[in-house]
């Protein structure tokens, strides 16, 4: 079966195709699959914009397509950035973005935050997988590691490592996202569909 990721992003394709090797699954990026937009996320959850990124590519491509949309929360902002964690770091530089919200928590008692992956996959004929996963962590106090991206510095882990100290396949192992992509893995295998009324 071929299924598009849509995104043309190198390391979420490079994550999903290791996840999926061996499984029969031929991974092609929107670009490779002939077409390649951004669809604009108007969501108001994470499962709804990974919805409406896959909805996007699967009419475009005719094939099954999935999509991942995900965000970091942070307990001591409400939840925030959620959905807008892209959007919170703007035109600045993600260390930048990462001292705000270190000084946003300071002073809490609560430190404690999350990162979400919704995915969901969509079929020509109606039917959808949807998963979501979360990892737990910690806003730190200082950056620390050069691996990952973004909001990863700042994310502290139970075992005192950031998420951007982790080497990339230990990444994938306890990541948000590799949780979501192995829980699609499985839903494709055991049939898990939702189907759409
Ligand atoms: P999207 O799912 O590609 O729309 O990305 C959402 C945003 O959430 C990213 O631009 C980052 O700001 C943040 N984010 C999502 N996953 C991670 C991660 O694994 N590490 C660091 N930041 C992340």
């Amino acid at each position: 079966m071929k299924l598009v990721l849509a995104s043309n992003n190198a390391g979420k394709l490079r994550e999903i195709r290791e996840i999926m090797a061996g499984s029969g699954i031929e991974v092609l990026s929107q670009r490779e699959a002939g077409c390649d937009f951004s669809a604009e996320e108007t969501g108001t959850t994470f499962t709804e914009n990974a919805r409406i990124k896959a909805l996007a590519a699967m009419r475009a491509t005719g094939l099954p397509a999935a999509a991942d949309d995900s965000g970091l929360e942070v307990n001591a902002m409400d939840g925030g950035p959620g959905i807008y964690s892209s959007r919170f770091c703007g035109e600045r530089s993600y260390a930048e973005a990462c001292r705000d919200i270190i000084g946003r928590v300071a002073g809490h008692s609560d430190r404690g935050a999350r990162y979400c992956c919704a995915v969901v996959c969509c079929f020509p004929d109606g039917r959808e997988i949807r998963c979501f996963a979360t990892t737990e962590g910690e806003i730190s106090r200082e950056l620390r590691g050069s691996g990952g991206f973004g909001y990863d510095p700042m994310f502290l882990l139970p075992d005192g490592r950031t998420m951007a100290e982790l080497t990339e396949d230990e990444k994938n192992a306890v990541s948000h996202r590799g949780r979501a992509f192995r829980e699609l893995l499985r839903k494709l295998k055991d049939g898990e569909y939702y189907v759409n009324q």
